[in-house]
């Protein structure tokens, strides 16, 4: 079965910052001359308060594992993301901010007034006894102040650390003592959906497993009522109005932290993974330029949450850092009603939009109506990440979005890689559905067997995915933990980073991720990606979601376990099971026929929208007992349906 490609129109090429024959040169200028190439792009994107005189000093070796990026320039980000763009655009709006409610005005929040909101919010940190290397937890809604606070932590050399709204007080209380945070920024409460979290209430339940040293700042974002305790909580907006509305920046090592984020924990507990200041923001301003092809003007809108590294990098740092137009919305895509995403688009004039499969899926679910009669006839890209897309979500994407006229950027990589690893590039490269197709600059990627840890030379092949030298957006450690840096990254295959993730190269050198490599399953002695498997099932008309795991088979070794989500008015008969059971088969082929297929109203996903399969996984082995970390679950509900409902009971 040949793969359909896309390749990119004429147009796009021929105003596109990058086009093919640019990719190939610039893409062997990254691995041959990485000095040369990368110093000359941090000269030219950043300004430094003091010039680097060393580019790259890194080390995969097990027992010293280093990484260091430009390390003796000095700099600020907030300047970099600000102050610098005042004196050419400080009247061009920063920030478009995109209530929850859709009745509630949007705000444009220009660069000079983001210089100022900075300023102000670092100012009432400083006030508090922030210091350079502090932790701060920012646990905020969707709302400017969220940006606020990041670029304030980043102007005085503070570190920040996003918990994602969503999360529990547990998951607070863990974060805070994680990296021992000074002070926590909160807001009375965080409407989405039309619903609102009681993120104060949230914050008072988590401190009280916590230092009582630490500070809480409340932002009166809703105006909810809340408790107050004297001495511990400020009122930030208050606060700001009396304050200085200056604040010199602080110049900062190149290698100092701006960041700590954990990992969505959809593998195990979420690790403290910590970013630098010169790298990353060098890494997220040239990706957020070159992998949506961003021009000046454009309006750019990722759909993440700040909680998330796509937020960091893609709603925050990149954009800004680019003196972009960046789009922050509060909602989701299903509220008031499913054509949520495509009124924003139309309001906002946005050129570019970024989101996850697991919210194309959502909406695919609920027919094509909600796109009818919106103009989105600005958006020049489309881009996806979080998850292999299966082709069904590409081309529903692709039809209905992108009118089959737009490039598709299908972005691989993670919270520790900082910025896209594998990605197409809008003029350059040819698109396959389902394939996040070819390296960004400066990115080595090697396909390993995975049991003998060798490199896989032949083109066309498949194995765990790993990458063979450092790119300045990597992860610099684990928050107080080195050790479980070099152990979970670098351990289990000698001298590489290895993600975790398996993948597939075809001939054309194009690569598939496959999923985590613990969702690798082995039948009968063959080797499968569940990725295939679902996407497999997603492609028939009555599924709406699906989510495949190994489990202990008699005969088999490992026997195929399928959770079916259907489509809204689809009634689960045995009837529809056997159909779809016959369906893989001739979709993939008899291999792949599910064993077990259950019918799951809802699966459970982190916070971010991934499914968690190390749960599924426990539940088809009939083994949930001890289900390991879920703190960071969506839903915990949806965990005992589907333990009630098990079909493996042996
Ligand atoms: P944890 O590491 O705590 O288990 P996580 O891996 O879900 O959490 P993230 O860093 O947010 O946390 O997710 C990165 C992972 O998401 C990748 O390793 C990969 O499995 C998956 N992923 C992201 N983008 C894509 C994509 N475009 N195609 C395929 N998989 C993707
Ligand atoms: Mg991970």
């Amino acid at each position: 079965m040949k793969d359909t490609t896309y390749p990119p129109s004429d147009a796009i090429v021929a105003g596109a910052h990058v086009d093919a024959a640019g990719y190939e040169a610039m893409y062997k200028a990254s691995v041959e001359t990485p000095d040369t190439f990368w110093g000359e792009e941090a000269r030219q994107r950043l300004d430094w308060i003091e010039p680097f005189t060393k580019v790259k000093d890194t080390d995969f070796t097990l027992g010293q594992v280093k990484i260091k990026w430009f390390e003796d320039g000095v700099l600020n980000v907030a300047h970099n993301c600000i102050d610098r763009h005042l004196a050419t655009r400080g009247e061009q709006t920063a920030i478009i901010f995109e209530p929850d409610d859709p009745q509630t005005p949007a705000q444009h929040i220009t660069y000079n007034e983001l210089h100022e909101k900075v300023s102000r919010f670092a100012n009432v940190l400083l006030a508090q006894g922030v210091m350079r290397g502090d932790r701060v937890i920012i646990y905020l809604p969707m709302i400017p102040e969220a940006a606020y606070a990041m670029l304030a932590c980043a102007r005085i050399g503070a570190i920040h650390s996003v918990v994602f709204a969503g999360f529990s007080p547990d998951a607070l209380a863990n974060r805070i003592n994680d990296c021992q945070a000074k002070v926590v920024i909160t807001a009375d409460s965080a409407p989405r959906g039309g619903r609102r979290t009681p993120l104060k209430s949230n914050t008072d339940a988590a401190l009280l497993h916590c230092s009582d040293k630490v500070r809480c700042l409340v932002v009166k974002h809703t105006g909810d009522q809340t408790t107050w305790i004297e001495d511990r909580d400020v009122d930030v907006k208050a606060m700001m109005e009396q304050v200085a509305p200056d604040c010199p920046i602080r110049p900062m090592g190149a290698e100092d932290p701006l960041f700590i984020l954990y990992t969505s924990g959809s593998t195990g507990k979420p690790k403290g993974v910590v970013h630098s200041s010169g790298g990353y923001l060098l890494y997220a301003s040239m990706t957020q330029q070159i992998t949506f092809d961003y021009h000046d003007g454009d309006v750019f809108w990722c759909g993440a949450d700040v909680g998330w590294v796509t937020g960091h990098t893609y709603i925050v740092y990149g954009p800004l850092a680019n003196g972009a137009t960046t789009l922050m919305f509060e909602g989701v895509p299903t509220w008031p009603d499913a054509s949520r995403f495509w009124q924003v688009i139309e309001k906002h004039k946005v050129n570019q939009f970024y989101t996850a499969p697991t919210a194309i899926r959502a909406l695919m679910g609920q027919g094509t109506g909600f796109v009818e009669g919106h103009d989105l006839s600005t958006l020049k890209v489309l881009g996806t990440v979080g998850e292999p897309i299966n082709p069904e979500a590409w081309n529903w994407y692709n039809d209905n979005i992108g009118k089959g006229k737009l490039p598709i950027v299908d972005t691989w990589w993670q919270t520790e890689t900082g910025g896209h690893m594998i990605t197409p590039l809008p003029g350059a490269t040819p698109t396959k559905p389902g394939s996040a197709t070819l390296p960004f600059f400066g990115v080595q990627p090697v396909v390993l067997d995975p049991t003998a840890g060798t490199v896989i030379d032949e083109t066309k092949c498949e194995g765990v995915l790993a990458i063979a030298d450092s790119w300045p957006g990597q992860m610099r450690t684990v928050w107080g933990d080195h050790e479980r840096f070099e152990k979970t990254y670098f351990s289990d295959y000698k001298g590489y980073y290895f993600a975790g993730d398996g993948c597939r190269r075809d001939e054309d050198g194009y690569y598939w991720i496959t999923g985590r490599v613990d969702d690798v399953i082995n039948v009968s002695g063959h080797r499968m990606g569940t990725a295939e498997v679902e996407s497999a099932l997603v492609a028939h008309a009555k599924v709406a979601e699906a989510a495949v795991v190994g489990y202990p088979h008699d005969v088999k070794g490992q026997g195929i376990y399928a959770y079916v989500t259907l489509m809204n008015d689809i009634e689960p008969t045995d009837e529809l099971r056997k159909e779809l059971e016959t369906w893989v088969r001739t979709e993939i082929g008899p291999i792949a026929k599910p064993d077990l297929i259950q019918w799951a109203p809802g699966l459970p996903k982190t916070r971010s929208g991934k499914i968690m399969r190390r749960i599924l996984r426990k539940i088809a082995e009939n083994d949930y007992g001890a289900l390991g970390d879920t703190s960071t679950l969506a839903d915990p509900s949806v965990v005992d349906e589907l333990i009630e409902n098990r079909m493996n009971r042996g």
